[in-house]
């Protein structure tokens, strides 16, 4: 679909071009569609300036494909000047009957054969890089002695057409729509659109989807190609305490810079997938809570962002995201099933089967964090006790660190922690790279207490991988060792064996690749 903006407000104008467009692969808009649409003025010597000139502004303003037009009467006793007889011909308040009457006026006297008259139009096509066409089409005519007929506008009752021997105004609208200039302008573009839309289709088609990652501190938004590569990608602070609406505004304004970024235009974006943490509802687009985004109840994303943007808008779990990236592009690529589970603050998890990601009935599937792997354990986030999250989070990593140094186990993490007052998983990370006996240990436990839930997930799901992401997914074979001695010792045969558990690829990158990807999966069978 390419995305078209017609550079006027009258709705009429539009479904006219629409039904005329009918069949050709293009979607239209209007400039009612982008309050921030600039006003043009007519103020080119000639209709086709007039109609390059607003097609060329509004394109570089709105970064979208956009047509425009300019209609003009030609009357050969004035000179003949193209566009003299517009609008502002009587005065801006005039009426087209003063118009009438005024040119009239100015041609008492001059004989009939000096009256020879014509109507054009011009209609322009720009992208922000410049014109790409113009279409033309005229009416020769005369000007008649009075007004006759009360139908059309401008100045239909004094445009006498010889061949059908009346004038404009007393024309059916198909009759005159088939001998006018903009009738024939029109005509003219459609088929010069078609085959424009048919030749260059390779290289001005290529298309893309906008993936958004929303965080509690940072919004990263990228485009993204059909192939799942970054074209370009940059991202913002959330300034979450605004609120909803004010985030979904600096959602908006980064798809456009994004769009700008990449050098591409509105009309090869195909969708923007937004992945947000928390539950929510993919088919009511709607987020139910977000973590860490304060007044985030029942926000409908989708609505509002379709609304702000004029293109479809689809929503996923951040989560999911990233494990739909994953096995898109990344350490997955092409698994038929792949677990994906995201090391950090929490744990969060994505379940892809048979090549899809698996979300349950509400949503809610992939919830892997809340395995439970001791009914007497610690308290989880989620009200239940002993998941793994409550076990193998940075925050329980950090938590059992800490214990070791109050039991007066010698270790460099002492001293980190009384220079900064707390430590972190990256500390512990730091000092087990250096050898610190304490900090490997922390570091290797939490690799068997998630090997022990690993173990779980390998025996409900087989799957061919286990991606694991985020945070101390880095830390190499101190972490993955001793998950997969676990998963081998405690996983049932064959599963156990064959499955394959390797760190994430796409860093950073996978929740917008993510999103992206979603959004495309989820409207690919209306492209
Ligand atoms: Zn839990």
């Amino acid at each position: 679909m390419t995305r078209i903006v017609v550079g006027t407000r009258n709705p009429k104008k539009k479904s006219e071009i629409e039904s005329l467009l009918q069949g050709l692969p293009v979607q239209l808009l209007t400039i009612a569609d982008f309050p921030a649409a600039p006003e043009v003025d007519e103020d080119e010597p000639t209709l086709d300036g007039n109609a390059r000139k607003k097609a060329l502004v509004l394109a570089e303003a709105l970064n979208e494909w956009v047509v425009a037009d300019d209609s003009g009467l030609e009357v050969d006793a004035l000179g003949g000047r193209p566009g003299v007889h517009s609008a502002r011909y009587a005065g801006s308040d005039a009426t087209d009957s003063d118009r009438c009457a005024k040119l009239l006026a100015e041609l008492k006297g001059v004989p009939d054969e000096s009256r020879a008259a014509r109507f054009r139009c011009v209609i322009a096509l720009a992208n922000a890089g410049g014109v790409l066409f113009t279409a033309e089409g005229r009416c020769e005519g005369r000007i008649t002695a009075a007004m006759h007929g009360a139908g059309g506008f401008g100045y239909d009752p004094v445009f006498y057409y010889p061949p059908l021997g009346r004038t404009f105004a007393q024309l059916s609208p198909d009759e005159k729509n088939s001998v006018s200039h903009r009738g024939k302008a029109l005509r003219a573009f459609r088929d010069k659109l078609g085959s424009y839309l048919k030749q260059g289709k390779a290289q001005m088609q290529k298309e893309y989807a906008i993936g958004i990652d929303l965080g509690g501190t940072f919004i990263k938004g990228g485009v993204i190609d059909l192939e799942g590569k970054v074209i370009h990608s940059t991202s913002i602070d959330t300034e979450a305490d605004k609120g909803p609406d004010a985030v979904l505004s600096r959602i908006a304004e980064l798809c456009h810079t994004v769009v700008k970024g990449a050098k591409i235009g509105w009309n090869q974006v195909k969708c923007v997938g937004v992945g947000t943490p928390g539950p929510l509802n993919r088919a009511k687009g709607m987020v139910y809570t977000a973590p860490n985004l304060p007044g985030w109840t029942n926000v409908p994303v989708v609505k509002v962002l379709q609304g702000k943007l004029n293109c479809a808008v689809a929503l996923e779990n951040d989560a999911n995201a990233a494990a739909f990236a994953e096995n898109w592009v990344g350490a997955g690529k092409g698994a038929e099933s792949m677990i994906l589970l995201t090391l950090g603050t929490g744990i969060g998890g994505g379940v892809v089967l048979e090549g899809n990601v698996w979300h349950g009935q509400d949503d809610a599937a992939g919830e892997l964090g809340h395995m439970s792997i001791n009914y007497e354990g610690p308290r989880c986030n989620c009200g239940s006790y002993g998941c793994i999250e409550a076990y193998a989070s940075a925050p329980a990593t950090v938590r059992r660190a800490l214990a070791g140094i109050k039991e007066g186990r010698k270790t460099a993490l002492k001293s980190v922690l009384e220079k900064n007052g707390e430590i972190t998983a990256k500390d512990i990370y730091d000092a087990a790279v250096a050898g610190d006996a304490l900090a490997r240990e922390t570091i290797e436990t939490t690799g068997r207490l998630l090997g022990i839930a690993i173990a779980n997930f390998v025996n409900i799901f087989n799957p061919q991988i286990v991606v694991l992401f985020g945070g101390l997914a880095g830390a190499g074979d101190m972490l993955f060792g001793p998950v997969t001695e676990e998963v081998k010792k405690r996983g049932l045969k064959p599963s156990a064996d064959t499955v394959k558990i390797l760190p994430a690829r796409l860093g950073g990158n996978a929740g917008i690749i993510g999103a992206a990807g979603c959004a495309l999966k989820t409207f690919e069978t209306s492209a």
